[in-house]
């Protein structure tokens, strides 16, 4: 477990039993833990395969809980005179059992959600009917767009218009023009605070979204001339997701808060502060500023934005405004659980090949060297071993060697690479040469996985990001293997290859050996935020299967929300093709090859059954 960092990264959700397996707390308390091992037994059982994606509803509302208690408490401690209204931004994670959960579980403190695309708004505007949660309306704004959030006002809604691009204003004002109820208004900034890490380049002057301070001074006056200042409620900024240092989001709040002050003295009556998302998660459990990770806790961050604002507005006697977050990332993280199976291992062929008759020089070479490896001449014969191989590549190259014993040589070479690399673990890695060390790296074993990580991880992919990846049993059995996974896609990027560090990354993850007919069941963590609406269709893998687990108050838990993954039909109707004229196709192509003689009735059968049945079958069916 502690190779592993679980009870770092996974607190408070996330701890391995007394049997070696990963246990689940969905409240954040060990009273009420759950085996996630036995999940997936209870899963197969009811024909639900893997890889599946598990999410614990009483996560989301444990995360939910949090988050709002870190605000109550910062409010308290410093006797903030306003309150605290949060927001999920629903691109995080579309999944309608997900959002209808995040809702009612976030009735009772108001909690609203932001929307950034009409589809993203008619979820939004259809989900949210508590009059006081709050909608926050992001991304580009077309006529319609803009005359559906004011009209919906109507219905008891609080969709509050954040202009994000300078002519989103004259559209608001003309669209207004037409309608008797009043727009809510909100101006996201530009800051010239930058964030750092991946997501930095989402601030600063030149950035995509918000308006820069000139723009702001002329969309209040534009406003002003239109008689709707009176709408401009609220100030919204976003830095970037993931902050990492806590110091940046200082930075930002500082700057931010005095753009509201001098919103407040041009006469609108504001009254919202928006800080956007980016609190960050701790994927590594190290607690630095690294890209993995935070150097701050969710109470930190808390305390900062409170305390921040609280400063700005009360030394110049401006009413507290209600603080927005737009956290996704921290709330719907840890409430998703990705568990996937391996399939097969691949190594390196380092077998020691029979002694034979008349070896030619070089494999008699290789056979010396690999008897005469000892600890203090590890670089040395690592370099006569190279040597002897170049050698005979060259000899098989003019012909000299033959097929058999091109492989006598490579086999040789490889079990002096492993003893060598057994032997190496002996010595201070600090002391180890560079030649030494890549050796490891090239000896790591493949472990296949049935997943595709563009469907299931993409973050891993498109933006190297680090997510805890370890077996979910076997916990009390030392990995001797080190090795990596490669995905059923036929792309060598389809693998994951970089594990958390403590703070660092690792390219090859400790594991056990992989026992054929016995499950190696995988689990990858902290998965549930934008990892499933970004994920494509490389390959034509589809979704997988998910499933909502419910603690009950006994401590037993029930299954919710059972939804299959993509069959093979549905991912070939998503690019447009009809299964059944794909079928008909290949029955006549049959038939032609019937006729010809080349194929039997019994095989063309057979080959149709296999197509008609993967058509109905999830695309990681694997028999
Ligand atoms: N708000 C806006 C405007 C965003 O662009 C994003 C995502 O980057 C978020 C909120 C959510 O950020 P996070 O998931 O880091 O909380």
């Amino acid at each position: 477990a502690t190779l592993y960092g679980v009870e770092q990264w996974g607190k408070p959700y996330f701890n391995v039993s007394a049997q070696g397996n990963i246990i689940v707390q969905p409240r954040g308390s060990f009273h009420d833990s759950v085996d996630l091992v036995e999940i997936v037994k209870e899963l197969q059982d009811r024909s639900l395969s893997l890889p599946c994606i598990i999410r614990f509803d009483d996560i989301l509302e444990d995360c939910l809980k949090r988050l709002n208690t870190a605000f109550e408490n910062a409010i308290s401690q410093y006797g903030y005179g306003g309150c605290y209204r949060g927001v999920f931004p629903v691109k995080c994670n579309q999944q309608r059992y997900l959002l209808e959960q995040l809702v009612e579980s976030g009735r009772r403190w108001h909690f609203g959600l932001e929307a950034g695309s009409k589809a993203e708004l008619l979820i939004a505007l259809s989900l949210l009917d508590d009059p006081d949660a709050l909608l926050i309306c992001n991304g580009y704004k077309d006529r319609s767009y803009i005359e559906t959030a004011i009209l919906a006002r109507q219905l008891g809604r609080n969709p509050i218009l954040v202009i994000e691009q300078p002519d989103e204003v004259r559209r608001i004002i003309e669209v207004n023009h037409n309608l008797d109820t009043a727009p809510l208004i909100g101006i996201r900034a530009k800051l010239s605070t930058h964030s750092i890490g991946r997501w930095g380049s989402s601030v600063g002057e030149r950035a995509k979204f918000g308006l820069a301070i000139p723009d702001i001074i002329a969309a209040v006056e534009m406003l002003k001339a239109a008689d709707l200042l009176g709408s401009l409620c609220l100030l919204h900024f976003h830095i970037g997701s993931q902050i990492s240092d806590i110091a940046v989001l200082k930075d930002a709040l500082q700057e931010a808060g005095q753009i509201y002050v001098q919103l407040t003295e041009l006469g609108a009556p504001m009254g919202y502060l928006d800080v956007g998302g980016g609190l960050g998660i701790d994927y590594d459990g190290s607690r630095t500023a690294t890209a993995a990770s935070t150097n701050y806790s969710l109470q930190n961050y808390a305390n900062d934005v409170v305390a921040t604002i609280q400063e700005c507005c009360s030394s110049h006697s401006i009413q507290l405004p209600t603080l927005i977050t737009e956290s996704g990332r921290a709330i719907a993280s840890h409430c998703s659980v990705l568990i996937f199976n391996v399939l097969g291992t691949g190594s390196v062929p380092a077998e020691i090949p029979e002694l034979t008759e008349n070896e030619p020089l070089t494999v008699r070479n290789l056979r010396y060297t690999l008897a005469n490896i000892t600890l203090e001449n590890l670089q040395e014969i690592w370099n006569d071993a190279l040597k002897f191989k170049e050698d005979a590549l060259y000899a098989f190259r003019l012909g000299y060697l033959s097929l058999e014993d091109r492989a006598k040589a490579e086999q040789l070479t490889w079990a002096c690479a492993e003893r060598i690399a057994s032997l190496a673990t002996y010595l201070n890695p600090a002391d180890l040469p560079d030649g030494l060390k890549s050796l490891q790296l090239s000896l790591a074993n493949t472990y296949y996985a049935n997943l595709s990580i563009f469907r299931s991880a993409p973050d891993t992919w498109a933006i190297g990001q680090l997510f805890p990846i370890l077996p979910i049993h076997r916990l009390n059995e030392r990995p001797m293997y080190l090795g990596r996974f490669a995905d059923l896609t036929c792309d060598s990027d389809g693998k994951l290859a970089r594990f958390i560090d403590k703070g660092h990354v690792k390219t090859l993850l400790e594991l056990h050996k992989y026992k054929e007919n016995e499950p190696y069941l995988i689990g990858l963590f902290l998965g549930g935020a934008y990892q499933e609406v970004m994920g494509n269709f490389h390959n034509l893998f589809g979704t997988t299967n998910s499933v909502h687990i419910r603690l009950g108050s006994n401590g037993n838990y029930h299954f919710d929300n059972i939804v299959k993954g993509s069959t093979n039909a549905e991912t070939l109707q998503a690019m447009e093709h009809d299964p059944d004229l794909l079928i008909g196709r290949l029955k006549l192509a049959s038939e032609i090859a019937m006729k010809k003689g080349n194929i039997t009735i019994n095989e063309a059968q057979a080959l149709i059954n296999h197509l008609k049945t993967s058509l109905s079958e999830i695309t990681y069916h694997l028999q």
